[in-house]
């Protein structure tokens, strides 16, 4: 495979090197460039709308590269050529298909170093996570799919299966490319077409992808990504000739979705918030559940939907183990997302902080008790300090409502039952956790939780083979796994 598009270049976009005094050794290397145009039908262009957004780098307020606004006609564009794609790309062998999606998971690979940059600099979190955790990932998941592609017929046997259509996917900022290999990888595999929309903070290393789209022979029109705010995914979700729509987000999105539908027939999956519930018994190991707690709530800042936001500690062990998570706590790093050693980065945009802060302080105007690890954090960029608070009750805000940063709330309980009864006292079901040395625990709370992921002894561990989704208000349908196939599917 030769890397073609960075041997022709778009001509109407300057490509620029990262070189500023500061940069550390890591960003030196990468390339950027001024400005990304709405990658449509293959290649990039320049928005009808003629409008611009800046993508900042959230740990020191610096522009990293201007971003097109997608109007309403440059999404109708977008879903023309998709649905142009959609005839030649279901008629394609499924093997040439899976082919496709495998030469994506490998470029991946290759481009692995430079995803990882470039998603710490334009999201705020820390290198060792989008290194470690998310672009293997992404990869991944382009393998997993990329295998089933030719094999539907023994995923459904006995069921024809065919594609839904052109689908329109729309993603948050917190795991933006890792969201996006979760859209984009069973819709492809199904024999769908797909108009993708990043979130407004977080669109560049979905554009470098639309890149390795041409790298890797994506057959025009099939992957268009389409940058822009609420307004561009208003207008995917009203389109008339999108089959489908999968949403990442929050639940009041998720709510608008459903209505804005209702009565169109176009079939939709919804992953929401969370408020994911952490729960430690007595006869747990205490300090390998000390790192879980932490990798629960701080893993990217705290804004991880399924994060175990609340901590169900049993009575007879709270002391101690509120003095270890603290003494834990005060060792975390918090500063520079390319820093290697950094345990906690830069949060998402400055509205987030806000609204972070705006829940710490209804927090504490609620009476609880605030424990913050630093009292310092960089002044310049977003960042705040790991933050716990006790004293709570079950109808304080700040354990009912998704604050979506590195907040936790400590509660603690005397019997499973109890335990149980609060963790799935709030609107939402996405997660869960449970540490025990007992089986029996774990299944009491795998048979009770209302929550579509339950984890035990561990935390916030992903995998393409396991479907991934919420109950209530945590959304409907699953991404992941064979069941992460069948919102891409028509069944007969
Ligand atoms: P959000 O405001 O709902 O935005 C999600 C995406 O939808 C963004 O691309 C956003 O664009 C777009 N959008 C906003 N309003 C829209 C509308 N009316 N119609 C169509 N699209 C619209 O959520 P967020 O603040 O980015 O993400 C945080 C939330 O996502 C949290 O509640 C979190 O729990 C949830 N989340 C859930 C999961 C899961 O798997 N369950 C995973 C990650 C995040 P702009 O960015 O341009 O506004
Ligand atoms: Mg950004």
């Amino acid at each position: 495979m030769k890397p073609k598009s960075s041997q022709t270049p778009d001509p109407s976009m300057a490509e620029t090197f990262l070189k500023y005094a500061a940069a550390p050794e890591s960003t030196r290397q990468i390339r950027l460039r001024d400005q990304y145009g709405l990658f449509i039908d293959g290649t990039f262009r320049k928005p009808e709308s003629g409008q611009w957004m800046d993508s900042l780098n959230p740990a020191n307020e610096s522009l990293l590269a201007k971003v097109a606004v997608a109007s309403e006609q440059d999404v109708h564009r977008a879903v023309q050529a998709a649905g142009k794609a959609q005839k030649k790309w279901q008629k394609m062998p499924a093997r040439e298909r899976g082919k496709v999606l495998y030469r994506l998971a490998r470029l991946i690979q290759e481009r692995s170093r430079e995803l990882s940059v470039i998603e710490s600099m334009d999201g705020g979190k820390p290198i060792r996570e989008s290194r470690d955790v998310d672009i293997p990932l992404v990869a991944a998941w382009f393998f997993y799919y990329a295998g089933w592609a030719d094999k539907l017929q023994y995923a459904f046997p006995g069921r024809e299966t065919t594609p839904v259509g052109v689908c329109g996917q729309i993603i948050p900022w917190n795991f933006p490319l890792l969201m996006l290999a979760w859209k984009i990888a069973p819709a492809l595999a199904a024999g769908n077409t797909v108009v993708l929309k990043p979130a407004e903070t977080t669109s560049l290393t979905a554009l470098v992808f639309a890149d390795i789209c041409r790298d890797a022979d994506v057959p025009p029109g099939v992957i268009n990504i389409i940058t822009g705010a609420a307004a561009t995914g208003q207008a995917l979700v009203h389109h008339p000739e999108i089959k489908k729509i999968a949403f990442t987000g929050s639940t009041a999105v998720g709510k608008w979705i459903q209505k804005a539908i209702a009565g169109t027939g176009k079939k939709y999956s919804l992953e929401l918030g969370g408020k994911g519930a952490n729960i430690i018994f007595e006869d747990a190991p205490l300090d390998q559940a000390v790192e879980g707690v932490i990798n629960a709530i701080f893993f990217n800042q705290g804004h991880v939907c399924c994060a175990g936001a609340r901590l169900l500690v049993q009575e007879s062990v709270s002391e101690s183990f509120l003095r270890k998570l603290k003494h834990r706590m005060s060792h975390l790093i918090v500063g520079d997302p390319l820093d290697k050693n950094t345990d906690i980065g830069a949060i998402n945009s400055a509205s987030q902080l806000q609204r972070i802060k705006e829940y710490i302080n209804i927090g504490l105007a609620e009476g609880a008790q605030m424990y913050q690890s630093h009292e310092t954090v960089p002044s310049k960029g977003y960042f705040c300090s790991p933050t716990l608070f006790t004293d709570v009750s079950q109808s304080n805000t700040v354990v009912q409502e998704e604050i979506f940063g590195p907040v936790l709330t400590v509660q603690t309980f005397r019997t499973p039952s109890e335990a149980l009864e609060k963790a799935n006292n709030t609107p939402y079901g996405l997660s869960g956790g449970v540490w025990t040395d007992k089986g029996s625990k774990i299944f009491q709370a795998g048979s009770e939780i209302q929550a579509g992921v339950l984890w035990s002894n561990t935390f916030n561990k992903f995998d393409p083979t396991s479907p991934f989704g919420g109950v209530k208000e945590s959304g409907v349908g699953r991404e992941g796994g064979l069941h992460g196939l069948y919102p891409y599917i028509n069944l007969r």
